[in-house]
């Protein structure tokens, strides 16, 4: 016999405990089906051991271009706002070390 559920109406749902458990936790994942990433992830990536400056330059460069005609990119700078700072490629942004020298912006934090 196997055990169902109850959905949040009392009925029976027929997902298993552990399809319940894994949609809750993708609920609040972006949907990007026609991302121009998918499949090029290495190009986003943080620098490598051994990688040289000119050679993540170069890759970062190409992952940025593949952002701009991304079809994906209005959903994808929505959900990457509340995202973490990243030593990659997000959402067509360079890496945050890679800001111009100059003064703070006024939202950093001393
Ligand atoms: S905008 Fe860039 S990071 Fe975002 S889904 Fe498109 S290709 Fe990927």
């Amino acid at each position: 016999m196997t055990r169902r559920s109850r959905n949040i109406t009392g009925a029976a749902d027929p997902r298993s405990p552990l399809e319940l458990i894994l949609t809750d936790m993708l609920r609040d994942t972006v949907q990007l089906p026609d991302a121009a990433c998918v499949g090029r992830g290495e190009l986003f990536d943080p620098m490598s051991e051994g990688e040289s400056r000119e050679d993540v330059d170069e890759r970062h460069r190409t992952a940025v271009r593949l952002c701009w005609e991304c079809p994906a990119i209005g959903p994808c700078r929505d959900w990457s706002i509340g995202e973490p700072a990243s030593d990659g490629v997000l959402a067509g942004r360079l890496p945050e070390f890679r800001r111009p020298p100059g003064r703070p912006r006024s939202n950093d934090v001393a």
